[in-house]
């Protein structure tokens, strides 16, 4: 079946074979809980048939996102604690974040955000804040990167991401623009000369990090709007989110960065599931997920090896989380392990 339009309500997603009507009141209930929108190009990959498709499991509302643990919370990396103005997040010195939209074309049922995006969210910037936010990374000289995030920025229309890339264009201290999106990958029609223009707009270095989760997700449509991207001068790189049920399986991650390197796409970071509420189904350990990403190496190509990060609860940033390969001995001497698990001393006792 095709769908042609955004889904957004159980009852639409029961009349596209997405849901099951028997399965229609408790997705309901969670609807008016957290966003829920399926876009038709998600829709189109969705396999109706397959009860666990990683891909429905990452946008369709599950019941078990009612279930809460006491771990969890609302601001699970601590945006909060580093908003200085509305709109902006100044965890690190060189860069900020600027979330000028808490709107995504679909919400994925993890959402780190899930508290601040959707149609309830916290909305987008007025013109007051985004001159406020504006002001701010042009009064902080140290400020070299700015990160457009949200929500997804590259929902704003081509005029208003112009504007916006217009004032970062006259600041001389920021060098670098850097778009974190899933665009290119759930609204691939999306990504046209307008909108591909108003994203170089602020003539700086211009990066768009792409969100998949899952190889499927990177259709022939999705791989031809990064094309469209990457060959008009935009560096990708991408981000996914380790997830039980979508991702957690040695092959399938591998297929997926493969996949983001046939793209001309650098993998760049693997997340640990952050600690939002009822997403405790998608979670796994820490020791799962070194053990998932230490199969990479060895298995496909450098290129294609993401570092894995977890964002420290309170506001603290990223931390490296991958396992060490290398154990110190003492007196100068190491114990490193190669791709298979064999160790070797470093230096070489003979
Ligand atoms: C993740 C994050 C960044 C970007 O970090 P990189 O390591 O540069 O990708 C910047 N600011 C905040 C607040 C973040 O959470
Ligand atoms: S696209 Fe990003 S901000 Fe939007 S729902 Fe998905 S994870 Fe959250």
């Amino acid at each position: 079946m095709t769908v042609n339009r955004t889904l957004r309500t159980a009852h639409e997603l029961v009349e596209a074979g997405l849901v099951d009507a028997a399965a229609a009141e408790a997705v309901s209930r969670v609807a008016s809980r957290y966003a829920v929108a399926v876009s038709p190009a998600i829709a189109k990959v969705i396999d109706r048939s397959d009860l666990n498709d990683p891909i429905a499991r990452q946008f369709l509302p599950d019941a078990a996102e009612l279930t809460l643990t006491p771990e969890e919370r609302a601001d699970p990396i601590g945006d909060g604690a580093h908003s200085p103005v509305t709109g902006i997040v100044h965890r690190y010195p060189d860069r900020v974040l600027l979330k000028a939209v808490h709107v995504c074309p679909v919400y994925c049922r993890f959402c780190f955000r899930r508290e601040m995006v959707g149609p309830e969210g916290l909305g987008t910037l007025t013109a007051a804040e985004l001159d406020a936010a504006i002001a701010y990374i042009e009064g902080q000289p140290e400020i070299w990167e700015v990160i457009l995030t949200g929500g997804d920025p590259l929902v704003l229309s081509p005029r208003r991401l112009t504007e916006i890339m217009e004032r970062l264009s006259a600041i001389g201290h920021v060098k670098v623009v850097r778009f974190h999106t899933r665009v290119p990958v759930v609204e691939p029609e999306r990504i046209d000369a307008a909108l591909i223009a108003a994203l170089k707009a602020s003539g700086k270095a211009t990066y768009v990090a792409l969100h998949a989760n899952h190889p499927r997700e990177l259709s022939a449509e999705a791989r031809a709007a990064c094309a469209r991207l990457i060959d008009a001068g935009i560096v990708m790189v991408s981000q996914s989110v380790l997830l039980r049920g979508v991702n957690d399986d040695a092959e399938v991650l591998a297929e997926l960065m493969r996949a983001f390197v046939e793209t001309r796409i650098k993998p760049y970071y693997l997340h640990h599931p952050d600690l939002a509420p009822g997403t405790g189904h998608f979670r796994l350990t820490i020791e799962e997920g070194q053990a998932l990403v230490a199969s990479l190496r060895g298995r496909v190509s450098g290129l294609c090896q993401p570092t894995y990060v977890l964002d420290i609860p309170g506001g603290h940033g990223k931390a490296v989380i991958s396992a060490s390969a290398i154990e110190a001995e003492g007196g100068g001497c190491y114990t490193v392990s190669d791709f298979r698990g064999n160790e070797h001393a470093y230096p070489p006792k003979s």
